[in-house]
């Protein structure tokens, strides 16, 4: 891998500022509640809490603990055959704690949890409903695993009451079997997009680049997950989090992050897309949903 101060210049860190951010950043004192934003140290805490124009503040919050079950090759996190049994009053904490809050877009998600029987659906879905009966206005995003396939979990959680489903393919096909742990899979994550836009929600996905795809195959990709139905597509920019991670291949330009953006919207037909080097899964997720899909 390149080193960090081989990096370009569109990678440095943008400064988090801006009234909205400075709210939710006080409000946080008086809450028992961690942010994917905060502890990931994100760079686009500045630009997701604050919320645009609209002011939707988007924020991150991760469910069921932090020990995966899987161990993809581009993640840092934990890993264990059994991580710790998730909290039970983890679904109702979390909610009240959101709720309090005055994020308008709250993304969840969490580490794959092969070792439950529902691998999570119904702890995500608990968490859904119960901040919904406390705060209707609140829109709510879960990002999840594939469920190894389980399309009884997907469409339980669907049907919980979120707003948006999102399951990242995270790669294009050729390079799955080298960057997914090797219980994920290309087809197996299309079908949990296609099962859960069954369910009559805006479905979500994701793609690194820079992972060494082809302009083809990131073409094919966005072809197949408009395909099975996928609403929003996000693109960003593969970081490789340590030295024992997987190396980058490329780092891929603002100008041609924004050909893509282009690409998907006007050629694919996404409703939107969200794309540039430090883009995440959840970057302003908030403000451009409202954007795209209720104006
Ligand atoms: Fe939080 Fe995601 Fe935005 Fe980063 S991109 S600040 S993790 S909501
Ligand atoms: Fe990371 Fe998700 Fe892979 Fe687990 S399944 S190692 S959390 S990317």
């Amino acid at each position: 891998g390149l080193p960090l101060s081989n990096k370009p210049y569109w990678l440095r860190q943008k400064a988090a500022q801006g009234e909205r951010y400075d709210y939710l950043k006080a409000q946080m004192g008086g809450l028992r509640l961690a942010t994917v934003c905060e502890e990931a140290q994100c760079p686009n805490i500045g630009e997701c809490w604050n919320g645009g124009s609209e002011g939707i503040g988007t924020a991150t919050i991760m469910l069921l603990g932090d020990t995966c079950t899987r161990g993809c090759r581009f993640c840092a996190v934990n890993t264990a055959q059994k991580p710790p049994a998730p909290d039970p009053l983890e679904p109702e904490h979390t909610a009240q704690a959101v709720a309090d809050w005055g994020v308008g877009y709250v993304v969840l998600t969490s580490v794959d949890r092969d070792d439950l029987p529902d691998g999570g659906a119904e702890h995500f879905a608990k968490t859904v409903r119960t901040l919904k009966a406390l705060k209707p206005s609140i829109l709510i995003e879960c990002l999840t695993p594939d469920f190894r396939g389980d399309m009884d979990a997907v469409r339980h959680l669907a049907r919980s009451g979120l707003d948006v489903f999102a399951h990242n393919v995270e790669t294009v096909d050729r390079l799955q079997k080298r960057v997914r742990d090797p219980r994920a899979g290309y087809i197996q994550s299309l079908e949990v997009l296609r099962a859960a836009k069954g369910c009559g929600v805006y479905t979500k996905s994701s793609i690194m680049l820079g992972l060494g795809e082809t302009d083809d195959e990131i073409i094919d990709t966005m072809y197949d997950l408009r395909d099975a139905g996928v609403d929003i597509l996000t693109l960003g920019q593969y970081l490789q989090p340590t030295p024992h991670h997987l190396p980058v291949a490329e780092f891929v330009t603002p100008e041609k992050f924004e050909h893509w953006r282009k690409f998907g919207e006007e050629v694919v037909g996404f409703r939107y897309v969200a794309s540039g080097p430090l883009v995440r899964s959840s970057y302003r997720a908030g403000e451009f949903f409202v954007e795209a899909m209720i104006k």
